[in-house]
């Protein structure tokens, strides 16, 4: 691999040969920091953003059935912030928490770098055009302490720069105000990368380029500057979401072994790695 496309771990800056191999993942290094960050050691490539529009695509055909099971999510959400008079949004997903802000009356925003997603959105009036910013976050020119809070809902695990991503939403919030992001619990990576793979899935899911634990999720918002934050594991399957994946999953497992006697001793969507996430909630501070 060419010097120049190597990634330095994106929590403390280290050079990649510093770091530990744990897998090959399509043949490229997943790494484990000396500081406990674990990334994949590849820029993104052309093949992994044509997988990505493909995923979008997917979202077009079930949008309908997206929005409607990503609104519990999206009201506990709104419910963890309280009283919130503007909200920014980074990365919008199918607009479940755009929906859900929309019947609060919250003066929603968001930043969203991918025009088709917005384009739906917009058409099924769950955003507004002159709230919304169509670029990269890093790239985005956004208000100064303009919002009592800012989601990023499954966003850092892609980013290449998590810790100027959460800096950059930080400008945006008030003083005092909430940040609040979801991102995939990889506390049991390397059990759950040797599971899935006993049950022919890949070692992760495409497009994901940080693995974060409530760890390194923790030091990456005291990193960006958030004042005081409080991190907890928390699955989707009792959020009443997926149910039938877990379900699938356990049958699969069960008619492994050796699989089986992990999750006897895991709950089995953190030890494969599904419907398992870290919530977290910072508070910027006050002046
Ligand atoms: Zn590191």
């Amino acid at each position: 691999m060419p010097e120049k496309t190597r990634r330095a771990c994106p929590l403390c800056g280290a050079h990649a040969e510093r770091a530990r191999t744990l897998l090959l993942a399509q043949g490229a290094p997943l790494l484990s920091c000396a500081c406990g960050m674990m990334y994949l050691e590849v820029q993104q490539q052309e093949s992994d953003l044509a997988e990505y529009s493909d995923y979008v695509g997917n979202f077009c055909n079930r949008h309908d059935s997206l929005l409607k099971a990503g609104a519990y999510a999206a009201r506990s959400i709104l419910d963890g912030l309280g009283s919130v008079g503007s909200l920014l949004e980074v990365g919008i997903g199918v607009g479940a928490l755009a929906q859900q802000a929309k019947a609060r009356g919250i003066d929603y925003w968001c930043v969203e770098p991918c025009k088709e997603l917005v384009q739906l959105a917009c058409d099924k009036q769950l955003i507004r055009e002159e709230k919304t910013l169509i670029c990269p976050i890093e790239e985005s020119r956004l208000p100064r302490e303009r919002f009592d809070a800012v989601v990023l809902n499954m966003v850092l695990e892609h980013l290449l720069d998590p810790v100027l991503a959460l800096k950059i939403a930080l400008l945006a919030l008030k003083p005092g105000g909430m940040i609040y992001l979801e991102v995939p619990n990889s506390r049991l990576f390397t059990l759950r990368a040797a599971l899935r793979r006993r049950l022919g899935m890949t070692a992760f899911m495409s497009g994901h380029i940080n693995f974060f634990t409530p760890v390194t999720i923790k030091e990456c918002l005291a990193l960006a500057g958030m004042q005081e934050s409080h991190t907890r594991i928390v699955s989707n399957f009792r959020r009443g979401e997926g149910e039938a994946m877990v379900s699938f999953y356990k049958n699969a497992a069960s008619k492994l072994k050796v699989i089986d006697g992990i999750l006897r001793r895991f709950p089995v969507d953190e030890a494969l790695g599904i419907a398992a996430i870290l919530c977290c909630y910072g508070r910027k501070a006050r002046r």
